[in-house]
């Protein structure tokens, strides 16, 4: 009898060979790639390794990229008590993520995530990187909140391959996905994009390349007008989270969803949303903004925003 041998190609694991064969080639992304182990950058790797894919988690140091999967780990544990994941489930999930101290151990990955500061320089610099290092038919996709996908993606060569994962906070709970067509991104790229959203369990939705995209444009007024009020004596924090929840039916008050968000990045999203509107003043920030992060009131993640934690 003539024994079948299979060869796996060298830099797969058996299982990833197996997955490629009987899932086919639209289930090529395998392997995702964090840049950013912060709030968002862990989030989605929480998500993707609880997905069964292989997560690689880089940021600027070792000690911020243990930090992040410390969180992780105690993110998990808490839905073990809870009861939502098997032990097996959390330490399986562990495993998948890899630290990693160069963008460069990044280059093997089918899809790149990135979630740093929301700064064009600093994505723009990153994502001109990316384009030199990972293999050509990497997605790459940016987690921005507010910023242009084209303007981002424009020092990129094959800039077909960059559109926007908008991701939402906490990743774990939150459906839903806006998936971003920059003016440069390809239609298989976008497809390619909804079906890794889709095997993470998210619900995406094609959203054009516009300031803000859609949650966040709509989001504005009610961060902004919610410190207005604060700032004009109105009413105060506890107030005015109270009054939207009890009336408007909102699970979190614009107080509590701020110091969620981060005090910073809601500012940074503000400002990019207003400069990109050319400072339509519908979208300027409150000096109160400013004024926490100067404080380094930064929300949850610091132990003190509106709130203390
Ligand atoms: P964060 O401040 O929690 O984390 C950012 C991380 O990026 C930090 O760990 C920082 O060390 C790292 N970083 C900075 N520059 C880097 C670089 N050049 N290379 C590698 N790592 C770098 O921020 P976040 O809240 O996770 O936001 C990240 C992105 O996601 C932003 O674009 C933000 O607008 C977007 N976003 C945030 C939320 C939210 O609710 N916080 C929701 C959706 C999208």
């Amino acid at each position: 009898m003539k024994r079948l041998s299979i060869i796996v190609p060298q830099a797969l694991e058996v299982s990833e060979f197996f997955y490629i064969l009987i899932e086919g080639p639209s289930a090529m992304i395998y392997s995702v790639g964090i840049v950013g182990a912060g709030t968002m950058g862990t989030g989605i790797a929480r998500v993707a390794a609880l997905s069964k894919f292989n997560v690689a988690l880089y940021d600027i140091n070792e000690t911020v990229i243990h930090n992040g999967i410390a969180r992780i780990a105690a993110g998990m544990k808490k839905s073990v008590e809870r009861q939502q994941l098997s032990q097996e489930e959390m330490s399986d999930a562990l495993s998948r993520i890899h630290p990693r101290t160069k963008l460069s151990d990044l280059s093997h990955c089918d899809v790149i995530i990135e979630a740093v500061l929301e700064d064009l320089r600093i994505k723009k610099d990153l994502f001109r990187h990316l384009d030199a290092d990972v293999k050509a038919e990497t997605l790459l996709a940016t987690n921005t909140s507010s910023l242009s996908v084209t303007a981002i993606a424009s020092g990129v060569k094959r800039s077909e391959r960059v559109v926007g994962l908008h991701f939402f906070n906490p990743v774990h709970l939150m459906k839903l996905v806006e998936v971003v067509q920059g003016a440069q991104t390809s239609d298989e790229t976008m497809q390619r994009a909804i079906e890794f959203g889709e095997k993470l369990g998210k619900t995406c939705v094609r959203v054009k390349d516009t300031p803000g995209f859609i949650a966040n444009r709509v989001a504005r007024p009610f961060y902004g007008e919610a410190l207005r009020i604060l700032g004009e004596g109105i009413a105060s924090v506890e107030e005015i989270d109270r009054i939207v929840k009890g009336e408007g039916g909102f699970s979190m008050g614009p107080f509590e969803l701020m110091d969620l968000i981060g005090i910073d990045v809601n500012l940074a999203v503000t400002q990019s949303v207003y400069e990109q509107f050319f400072n339509d003043p519908r979208y300027r920030p409150h000096p109160i903004q400013r004024q926490m992060v100067d404080a380094g009131k930064l929300g949850k993640k610091s132990g003190k925003g509106f709130y203390n934690y």
